[in-house]
């Protein structure tokens, strides 16, 4: 069983690999520096391969934010901390959307 890096479903079919491989970093409040958990491949399932497909961001974030919702992950309801919450998966996700990643079956 194969969980997609995006919106973590347990129905992952396709591999992407960027071609740059490009990590993304936080900078709390405290100013701790933390990488995002990101080994350079990443597991889409089909919906989410087509929206990586069609560099479509947007959609990518809403679908991920709200399937973590749906396994329970707590999330802000709006605001500015949903936002950043959207910064941060949106600065991830950009690692493999730039460029053009190399697409394979699982
Ligand atoms: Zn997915």
């Amino acid at each position: 069983m194969n969980s997609c890096d995006f919106c973590t479903m347990p129905t992952a079919r396709w591999l992407y690999i960027p071609q740059v491989r490009a990590l993304a970093a936080l900078m709390t409040d405290e100013g701790v520096v933390v990488p995002l958990p990101n080994d350079g491949r990443w597991k889409a399932c089909d919906l989410c391969s087509d929206l990586v497909d069609t560099d479509d961001m947007e959609r990518l974030i809403a679908r991920a934010l709200t399937t973590m919702r749906t396994l329970g992950v707590p999330l802000p309801d709006g605001g500015p901390d949903l936002e950043f919450m959207a910064t941060v998966v949106m600065t991830n996700f950009a690692t493999v959307l730039a460029g053009v990643p190399t697409k394979q079956p699982l």
